[in-house]
């Protein structure tokens, strides 16, 4: 059996991005489903293109921005981001707690109180142990209380004391005193979210912006991987086929990757059973009055609704929807910690409930055409606090088997200027959002690919 150079596991944007760095021609792509393009698949439907989520480009890779300009010769929007927040009948600004001027003023009394006493009890250096006590010390007691507890449950699907901090970066933000006094008064100008200015193609979705990556790939669609023998360098798919490989590169989800490893030991597996991800549903609603709302996306905080986020797909391209049609899009999360209970069906029926309450939409009974349902099975990594010591277990596993460690493999953001990795000529390397188990945006996924190219001297 010919031995092939490269084998990557999944045809999302990192297996993409790898193929294409490392040369079309030196590699051959395994995908489950029947198209290429994982989490960046757009859906076009009556007229409509929706991404999975509302997906942005905010990265501020030279790299990145330089390749998204190329595939789309210039045809982009560049916008300042809207972003807004519902919570409990009240619009706040984003983030919510530097605008806390438009939340009850109970709420917001208690809020700014509590802030101002923890920043005067609190250490600047502190090392907080799990991320509620990051968010005790970061924006007080109160505000992780009535906020971002219940957002956390519903978007991470953990209550925060379960989760580490090391994903939260610049992610969540971390106010000075002044700025919390503020905008406990009024508006002010300052913005503090850490996306600012986004950029979204003109036309096609957001895949517009890498399609050309994929021009001339050597993909096996409908080929899903089911066992691989680390030993003798094959893997197995469910329709049979056999693929003898020099180098593997696995971008599909860790646990089904060490499930399908006939040589990973008990202990390996049990550690990857342990790991969690979110799910998502998306409902989308296709309507002539959907528009009442100036953001991009929302976030939702009330813990007796669904909808955790909600983005109007035409209002980052005007081609994404017909003319005189929105399509909102809602975003709902699950996972073991927090199953789903309800049918598909009355999901969507809950959610449009919550709409008109919030009163993006108007009382209605939707036809089954204007409401569309589609799941995410992986959506986000959630870093627990046991995490880390979970990936230690299984990047210890497959050292056996030429896996290179690498500096950061167990934390969940990756630095792009440290340059080459040392895993790059190793003959099993991982990659991606969840192949390696980080918090990769795009622009992370295009990284991995380029820098595994960099072979270092
Ligand atoms: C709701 C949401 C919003 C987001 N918003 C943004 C944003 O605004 N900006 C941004 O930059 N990023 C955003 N992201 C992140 C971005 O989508 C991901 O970083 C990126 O798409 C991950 O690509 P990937 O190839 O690593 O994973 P995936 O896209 O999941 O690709 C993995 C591939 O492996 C395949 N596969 C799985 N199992 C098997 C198997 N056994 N055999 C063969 N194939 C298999 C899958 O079908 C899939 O095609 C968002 C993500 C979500 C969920």
């Amino acid at each position: 059996m010919k031995k092939i150079k490269n084998l990557i596991l999944g045809g999302g944007l990192s297996g993409i991005s790898c193929s294409y760095h490392l040369g079309h021609a030196q590699c051959l792509v395994l995908e489950e489903k029947p198209e290429l393009w994982g989490l960046l698949a757009t859906r076009q439907r009556n007229g409509f293109t929706w991404d999975n989520g509302p997906h942005v480009s905010f990265t501020k890779q030279e790299y990145v921005r330089e390749l998204f300009e190329n595939n789309t010769n210039g045809r982009f929007s560049q916008m300042k981001a809207n972003v807004g927040n519902w919570f409990h009948g009240h619009w706040i600004r984003h983030p919510a707690q530097v605008n806390l001027f438009q939340a009850p003023a109970d709420v917001r009394a208690r809020c700014v109180k509590s802030f101002l006493q923890g920043q005067e009890s609190t250490n600047a250096n502190i090392h907080p142990a799990n991320y509620q006590q990051w968010l005790n010390a970061s924006l007080g007691e109160e505000f992780a209380t009535i906020f971002s507890t219940p957002y956390t449950q519903k978007y991470w699907t953990v209550p925060p004391h379960k989760m580490s901090c090391d994903w939260v970066g610049g992610r969540v933000h971390r106010p000075r005193p002044e700025d919390v006094l503020a905008g406990s008064r009024g508006e002010t100008n300052k913005d503090f979210h850490y996306v600012q200015e986004i950029r979204y193609p003109i036309a096609g979705g957001y895949k517009t912006f890498v399609e050309q990556l994929a021009e001339g790939i050597n993909a096996r669609l409908n080929s899903k991987v089911v066992s691989i023998d680390l030993k003798s360098k094959t893997v197995l798919t469910e329709n049979g086929s056999i693929f003898a490989y020099e180098r593997l590169i696995s971008t599909i989800p860790l646990p089904d990757f060490v499930q399908c490893c006939e040589h990973a030991s008990p202990e390996m597996k049990a550690a990857a059973a342990a790991l969690l991800c979110t799910s998502a549903v998306l409902v989308e609603f296709e309507l002539p009055d959907a528009e009442k709302r100036p953001e991009h996306w929302l976030y939702v905080y009330d813990s007796d609704k669904f909808a955790t986020r909600i983005n109007w797909t035409e209002k980052l391209s005007p081609n994404n929807a017909p003319k005189d049609l929105k399509g909102v899009q809602v975003e709902v999360y699950y996972s073991r910690e927090f199953p789903l209970t309800v049918s598909d069906g009355c999901l969507a029926q809950r959610v449009e409930g919550e709409l008109v309450a919030m009163g993006i939409i108007e009382k209605r009974g939707l036809s089954k055409k204007q409401v569309n349902i589609t799941k995410i099975p992986y959506a986000n990594v959630v870093f627990l606090a046991n995490t880390a010591t979970q990936l230690e277990i299984i990047w210890r596993g497959f050292e056996a088997y030429g896996l290179q460690r690498e500096v950061g493999d167990v934390h969940p953001l990756s630095d792009w200027s440290r340059g080459p990795s040392a895993a790059a000529d190793a003959p099993l390397i991982m990659a991606g959002r969840f192949g390696q188990w980080k918090y990769f945006w795009t622009d992370d996924c295009i990284m991995r690919g380029r820098q595994l190219a960099i072979v270092p001297h």
